[in-house]
């Protein structure tokens, strides 16, 4: 008999909902993870404290609130990294504990190290102290996650040229920060620096960025980085970065030196998969360390599952977790439905993007007909009390059957917003439920219904010339 019915090797988002899932169906269940990352990147490094420092931004800086009490007001005058971290730090130990307890109450066995396998049922976990122990499973959920990818060339430091990890151990708030890819994690980081007063410039090879999000929202969001001072370098390439006592060089393909006192790498992560063994139980990962599966998570080899950022796309914690559970049901023979087609975007740059389901340009590009319904913030009575003036949300509605396309977002509030134009879209509902609803009053909910309107009054004048 093996040691272990399940065994689990990482902890963040994808691990942790597998062993917890396998263990409320009584199976006996092991968790391989390193004593100081108890939640992976998702809690340590990564979503949680990048989520939380964007709360103290925001909060500290006043942004929010500048619209009514003026353009100089601030809750602190001077923000140290101090007082960034302290609230991280804060959410982050919380968050471990309520993990660690999760983890407890379910009986799941935490194995304190990291695992390698030694066949496609053996791993060998080797704790910090060098000690070594082999464990025995019948079946393996692979949940190691992703590590910042950096390119060889680059001298990190950790203080003055830094990955995205490295965010977390700047000992002061730069003057200046140079952000090399703009992608989501490099825009999230880019506004927050921006709204505490860091000149900041971003670097992208391609001519656009997040070019999978609505073209309006996107244009938006520049708009407000671009007033927060943020210089946009686009189609440009990183040919150098030259470090000094006092700051960084950034030479650029095309000629140009951009001096900043800090330059931070966000150009795309790698599969943990490095230090697994993959060969020993017979798997491979690609060049990017990623693990291919099938639709329930199962890896070439049976018995053994992958989920997660380790999987690639679209390498996120909200899928992360539900892949975890999936994985885990199927694992232990439970009848499994697929993963829902159905996945909402969260951006939290400032101000925060989210949607779901298909921009205006896919729908495009498919001929798909579709009409827009708008609702400004700054028209319902919640944006003015709020101070957000600039938020909006777009629904995009199919005028042959009335269902809803895709919801956009930007704003106040988006990421927990888009969830009802989830829960329309997720259960089949047309636009004549926002049309015909009541929403508290006075909410940014009721933007679902002014956009609804403003869909269907369009639609109509449309059926009005028609006839
Ligand atoms: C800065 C940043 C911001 C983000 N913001 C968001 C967000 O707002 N929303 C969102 O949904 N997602 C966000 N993400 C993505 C999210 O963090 C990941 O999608 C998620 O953490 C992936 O979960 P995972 O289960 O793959 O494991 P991870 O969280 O990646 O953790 C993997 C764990 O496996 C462990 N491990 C590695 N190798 C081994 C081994 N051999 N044996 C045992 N353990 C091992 C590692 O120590 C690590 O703790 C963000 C990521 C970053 C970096």
């Amino acid at each position: 008999m093996s040691d272990f019915d399940v065994l689990v090797l990482g902890s963040g988002p994808g691990g942790q909902k597998a062993a917890i899932a396998a263990a409320k169906l009584g199976r006996r269940v092991g968790l391989v993870e390193r004593r100081d990352m108890i939640g992976g990147v998702c809690i340590n490094t990564g979503t949680i404290p990048s989520k939380t420092l964007r709360e103290a931004v925001v909060y500290l800086t006043g942004m929010s609130q500048r619209e009514l009490y003026g353009q100089s007001y601030r809750v602190k005058e001077e923000i140290t990294i101090t007082d960034l971290t302290a609230r991280t730090n804060h959410v982050v130990g919380r968050e471990v504990d309520v993990i660690r307890s999760q983890l407890a109450r379910n009986h799941v066995t935490v194995l304190p190290g990291m695992g390698r396998f030694l066949d496609a049922h053996t791993v060998a976990v080797t704790d910090g102290s060098g000690s070594e122990r082999d464990v025995t499973a019948a079946k393996v959920v692979i949940a190691t996650g992703t590590t910042p990818a950096r390119p060889s060339s680059v001298d990190f430091d950790g203080q003055t040229i830094i990955d995205s990890d490295g965010i977390l151990g700047l000992d002061r708030v730069p003057q200046s920060m140079i952000v090399v890819g703009a992608g989501v994690i490099g825009i999230e980081y880019a506004s927050m620096f921006a709204a505490l007063g860091t000149k900041v410039t971003v670097i992208e090879q391609r001519m656009r960025m997040l070019e999978f999000c609505d073209t309006e929202v996107v244009e938006a969001l520049k708009y407000h980085l671009r007033d927060l001072a943020v210089t946009f370098r686009f189609g440009e390439t990183v040919a150098a970065v030259r470090r000094y006592e006092r700051g960084a060089v950034t030479v650029l393909e095309s000629g140009k030196k951009i001096p900043a006192e800090t330059v931070m790498y966000s150009a795309g992560r790698q599969g943990m998969t490095g230090n697994l063994d993959l060969p020993a139980a017979g798997l491979s990962a690609d060049a990017r360390g990623r693990i291919t599966v099938d639709e329930y998570f199962r890896t070439a080899v049976p018995d053994i599952y992958a989920v997660g950022d380790v999987i690639g796309f679209p390498a996120l914690a909200a899928t992360s977790m539900e892949q975890g559970r999936l994985a885990a049901h199927h694992a232990c023979g439970e009848p499994v439905r697929a993963m829902h087609a159905l996945q909402p975007i969260g951006i939290y740059t400032i101000p925060e993007i989210s949607y779901i389901g298909r921009t205006e340009d896919e729908l495009t590009e498919n001929r798909i007909p579709f009409e827009v319904g708008v609702s400004r913030y700054r028209e319902l009575a919640r944006g003015q009390i709020i101070g957000d003036s600039y938020g909006v949300l777009k629904l995009l509605v199919s005028p042959d059957d009335r269902s809803l396309l895709g919801v956009h977002v930007f704003g106040t509030g988006a990421t927990e917003l888009v969830h009802i134009g989830q829960a329309v879209m997720g259960c089949g509902g047309t636009v004549d439920y926002l049309v015909d609803a009541v929403f508290n009053y006075p909410t940014l909910a009721e933007s679902y219904k002014v956009a609804a309107l403003d869909a269907m009054n369009k639609i109509r004048q449309i059926s009005l010339l028609d006839t």
